[in-house]
């Protein structure tokens, strides 16, 4: 998609400050953080949503949800971590390239 933002931070036509990636995602620090930790995970391939997943997908969600953990880790959250997807303009979702949503810290504010 040559519209799409993310995939102009995976082209590396956008900068984006990477904390992570691998042949399947990359992983970067939101421009606008809702807590002191705020990354954003999402496939290399353009997927616009939770809409779009297919069966032959399902390891990339496997890849991605098994590394929240791990990222939240490196990060320090010790204590734990939030996860949202938004899908869809009802979702909240304003840019349409599947991303997961981890956050976490100290300022992290409860529902
Ligand atoms: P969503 O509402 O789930 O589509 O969230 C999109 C997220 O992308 C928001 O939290 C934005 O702050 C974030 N965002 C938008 N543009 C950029 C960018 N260039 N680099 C990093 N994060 C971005
Ligand atoms: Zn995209």
């Amino acid at each position: 998609m040559s519209d799409c933002l993310f995939c102009k931070i995976i082209a590396g036509e956008v900068p984006a400050d990477k904390v992570y990636e691998d042949e399947r995602v990359v992983v970067f620090k939101d421009i606008n953080p809702k807590a002191r930790v705020h990354l954003l995970v999402i496939p290399r391939i353009h997927l616009a949503s939770l809409e779009d997943l297919e069966p032959e997908h399902d390891e990339l969600v496997g890849h991605m949800i098994r590394l929240l953990p791990k990222l939240a880790r490196e990060q320090g959250l010790e204590q734990g971590f939030r996860t949202i997807i938004n899908t869809g303009k009802g979702g909240g979702q304003i840019i349409f390239h599947l991303h997961i949503h981890l956050l976490g810290g100290p300022d992290l504010r409860g529902f």
